[in-house]
This record gives structure tokens, sequence and C-alpha cells, in this order.
């Protein structure tokens, strides 16, 4: 009978690291963020939703990071020098080893901009971006999201600049990092035309990048960029992946219902933005009728701004029919 308790008790133990998304704290202010242990070597800094301001100095996405034998690798960088320094005081409450690589999952600027603090701290350390992030940074993009996050956060983040990543990734690769494999994904347009989503076999765990996000509206921040059926498509695929703990580019970590409410987001509103379309409606028409068929997600931060991201798909329904 003891025997049975105890058993029910390590069950109850260990549900919240099979990733159920509840357990996961999302921080409301810079105070309060934790970090959060998800398997014995991959471990979460949840970002705060919400757009970049004087208070969270940028850190509205997700960073994670994997403690191997030899080093530190992290995922996202947060959106300024001082993220990228709260983030290396993590990293040293669980290991006094080095970060001995970057990984940035696609060019926005809360996923880079806190590079600065890493090649402060480790001069030499590789940081790692799909070909194209690198390419668009390089020809000005980086000096605009520089410029975006000093304005958004009333000049607090001084000192941050820019410091791109150095190592061009193309997807399919599989990287060895002092002895342990990461496997780098990237399906083609789909939240930017440069993600790349990082596997770490050994844990089951995905780092999907904005690929995934929870709780606040998918590609919402930047629709210029993204295409909702290439999106659908990477989501599909990080859901056929051997994965149990999803990391969101925002949002909590969990299992597969975090990715599959991205995905059930993106379907929706396309079928629906497609449905007016073709009912003759005008983008601006349609915004009730849309906002509607979304009610699901009228909860996720941002939603008040759903206009911008109705337009963005209305222009991709649109280019459909053309080709
Ligand atoms: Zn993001
Ligand atoms: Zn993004």
């Amino acid at each position: 009978m003891k025997k049975l308790f105890t058993a029910a008790i390590f069950c109850l133990a260990i549900a919240p690291i099979a990733g159920h998304s509840h357990n996961v704290q999302i921080p409301k202010n810079i105070d309060e963020l934790v970090l959060t242990k998800m398997t014995d070597s991959v471990y979460v800094v949840h970002g705060i939703i919400g757009m970049p301001d004087k208070n969270n100095k940028g850190f509205i996405s997700n960073s994670g990071f994997v403690v191997s034998s030899e080093g530190v690798v992290i995922v996202d960088t947060g959106g300024s020098l001082q993220i990228g320094e709260m983030l290396l005081q993590k990293i040293q409450e669980v290991t006094s080893k080095p970060v001995i690589a970057v990984f940035n999952t696609h060019l926005h600027g809360d996923h880079w901009l806190g590079n600065v603090a890493f090649r402060k701290a480790y001069p030499d350390v590789p940081i790692y971006a799909h070909e194209r992030a690198i390419e668009r940074l390089s020809n000005g993009e980086a000096e605009q999201w520089l410029d975006i996050f000093t304005q958004a956060t009333n000049n607090t983040i001084e000192g941050t600049t820019i410091v791109l990543p150095d190592h061009a990734l193309k997807g399919g690769e599989s990287i060895d990092i002092a002895g342990s494999t990461y496997k780098i994904h990237h399906t083609g347009h789909a939240h930017t035309d440069n993600d790349i989503m990082i596997e770490y076999p050994k844990d089951k765990t995905l780092f999907s990048g904005d690929i995934v996000i929870y709780g606040s509206m998918v590609s919402g921040a930047r629709p210029e960029d993204f295409s909702a059926k290439g999106q659908i498509k990477a989501v599909e695929y990080a859901l056929s992946l051997p994965i149990d703990i999803y990391v969101p580019g925002h949002g909590p970590t969990g299992g597969r219902e975090i990715p599959e409410a991205t995905k059930r987001f993106l379907e929706v509103l396309y079928a629906s933005v497609q449905r007016y379309y073709d009912e003759g409606l005008e983008d601006f028409e349609m915004r009730d009728k849309v906002i509607a068929d979304l009610k699901e997600f009228s909860d996720w931060s941002g939603f008040d701004r759903i206009g911008s991201l109705i337009n963005s798909v209305y222009l991709q329904v649109e280019a459909a029919e053309f080709e």
C-alpha cells in the first residue's frame, strides 16, 4: 500500500516535467523572472507577454538553454544588453560552465539584441542563425531593430549594440557541440523567411522560436514578415518530430497542446479570411466576423491589434488566387 502511495506521489511530481503549460509561470514584470527547469539539462526563462517597454527592457520572448558536460548552449538572447546580462546571471544560478554556443531563431530584435552580453562575456562564442537572417540584418535591418527597441524602451537599454550572428545555417544540419547533437530545422517561409527550430534530441526538446507562439497573437507583431500557410506547415512539421517539450518563442513551454493551439489559431484565421474574401468582403469589412471566428483566442495579448494581421492574411489569400 505504501509503495502504491509513493508511486502516486511520484507521478504527481513528474507531471510538470512532462511539460504541462499551466505549471509554467509567465512573469508580469521584470522582477518576477524565474528559471524553469524542464529536464535534467534544459532550462527556460520565460519572457513577459507584450511589447517592449522601459519596464521589460525588451524581454518579451523566451530564452532557453541546455547545460551539457562542457558548457551551456543558449537559444535566443533577449532584446537588450541588460536582458542578456540577466540571462547570464540566471545561467550562473545553475552552473559555472561557460556559454559555448548561441542560437538566434530569427531576425526579430527580441531574439538577438541581447547577443552583445554573451559576446562581451565570451568573446569567441559562435552565434548561429539562418543565413537569410544574417543577410537581412547585415543589410540594414539590425540598425532598424536597435532603433525600434531603443525608442520603445525609452532609451533604457543603453549599451546595447549590434552583435550579429556569425555562423550561417540553412536548415537540415546536425551540429555537434561538445559531444551533444543539435538538429536544425527550417521549412521555408513561415513566421519569417529565416526561422530555425533547434531540436535537442537527447531530451526530446524543441526550441521553436516564433513558429510556435501561445498566449499572444501568432505573428501579430510583424505580420508583413509572415506566411500563414507556411507557418501552418512549419507547426505541423514541429508536431511531427519526436518531441515531448516545446519551448515556444512566446508563452509557456509545454507539450503538444502548445503548437496545436498555434496551428488552430492560424487555421481558423486563414479559413475565416478566405471565406469572407470569397463572399466579396474587403479586409476592414470582415474584421468583426473574423474576430468572432477567433473567439477562443480573444484573451491572447495583442488581440485588439488584429486588424493588421487580418490585412496581411487578406493579401496572402488574394495573392494565392493569382498563383
Ligand atoms: Zn518574438
Ligand atoms: Zn518573431
